[in-house]
């Protein structure tokens, strides 16, 4: 028999932040609730529990996942996406059922567009002007979107949302992908990578991290591109070349970079780092461009996407204390 909402669900959650309280109040069962990282030191914290909820800073290798095992952990659900932080092989090997969460594209997509008006429009160098009471032209001419072509490199959840949010705007849309989503017929031709990188005005990557993927924009590919090329990465940081995208800048060949994201990030994005020494000097030397617009992972980061990582990630460990299908199991 399923077991009743509340009835001998005992979950515990790590790593909660203040934004996501509200969203676990309005779960219909009670979890407990921890800001710590999960870690070998706190690990006794999870003792009469059945399941825990983490976000991706509470890694869970070989050691962390025997010491839960011992304590009676039969599920763990992560809140982010990714689930790289988590053994996932020793957990099925010890019998420890794992999900990773989910949210809906529109958030990131709606970002990509917002970086690529930035880009296009000049915002950086009008909001700085502005600042100081400079209201010149110079410089700031910018383009419409109805004469550009944009070019989706990863057509996935957040690839094909960025061509719908696109559609509104009149621009052409090529597409490339290594698999063609057919949800996207008719609305984008999908050319050869080589195609793309020759045939855009603006370039927009949602593909995942791999090996395929590294890289993917470098001192090559960046020859086949028009002169002015616009560049949006709200995926990851090492899809692009860093190096070589700064050449790229200072030889004028791309024309503005809007980044959410940046190679070697992690350690100081979602962190408060201001009285610290920092060594990432390509991320400080790229920011200082007037044509390069750089956030810190943010995308993702809406009120609707927060609701939908606690919601799945406690959904989860629901479905698996009844012994259910979990939508987002990792197996
Ligand atoms: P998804 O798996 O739905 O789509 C990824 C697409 O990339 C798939 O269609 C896949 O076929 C394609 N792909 C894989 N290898 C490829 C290759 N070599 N060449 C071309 N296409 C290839 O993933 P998604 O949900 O759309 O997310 C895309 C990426 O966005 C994630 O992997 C993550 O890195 C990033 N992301 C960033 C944020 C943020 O806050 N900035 C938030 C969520 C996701």
């Amino acid at each position: 028999m399923r077991k009743d909402l509340g009835d001998r669900m005992k979950f515990i959650a790590f790593e909660v932040r203040d934004y996501e309280i509200e969203h676990f109040k309005k779960l219909k069962i009670e979890v407990k609730k921890n800001k710590d990282n999960l870690t070998l030191d706190n690990i006794n914290l999870v003792e009469g529990y059945e399941g825990i909820s983490t976000l991706g800073h509470s890694v869970m290798n070989k050691g962390v996942l025997d010491a839960l095992k011992e304590y009676g952990i039969k599920y763990v659900s992560t809140r982010t996406i990714g689930y790289d932080h988590i053994d996932v092989q020793h957990a099925k090997n010890i019998g420890i059922r794992v999900s990773r969460s989910y949210y809906d594209p529109n958030g990131v997509a709606d970002y990509t567009i917002m970086l690529m008006l930035m880009s296009l429009r000049h915002y950086k160098q009008a909001m700085f002007r502005g600042n100081v009471n400079d209201y010149s032209l110079s410089g700031l001419q910018g383009k419409e979107m109805r004469s550009l072509t944009v070019g989706v490199i990863g057509t996935g959840n957040i690839g094909a949302q960025v061509v719908e949010n696109l559609t509104g705007f009149g621009c052409d849309i090529i597409g490339f992908d290594t698999f063609q989503n057919p949800k996207l017929e008719n609305k984008i031709t999908y050319v050869t990578l080589e195609d793309l990188f020759k045939k855009s005005d603006i370039i927009t990557l949602h593909t995942p991290l791999l090996e395929s993927t590294k890289y993917m924009i470098n001192k090559d590919s960046l020859q086949l591109m028009k002169d002015g090329v616009i560049i949006i990465n709200c995926a990851r940081g090492e899809l692009i070349n860093t190096e070589d995208i700064i050449d790229a800048i200072e030889t004028r060949k791309v024309g503005a970079l809007g980044l959410d994201v940046i190679e070697d990030e992690k350690g100081i994005y979602h962190q408060d780092r201001r009285s610290d020494i920092l060594e990432n000097r390509a991320m400080a030397y790229l920011r200082q461009f007037p044509n390069v617009v750089m956030t810190q992972h943010i995308a993702f980061f809406t009120y609707e996407a927060v609701g939908m990582m606690v919601n799945t990630s406690i959904n989860s460990l629901i479905n698996f204390a009844n012994g259910e299908e979990c939508r987002f199991e990792v197996k």
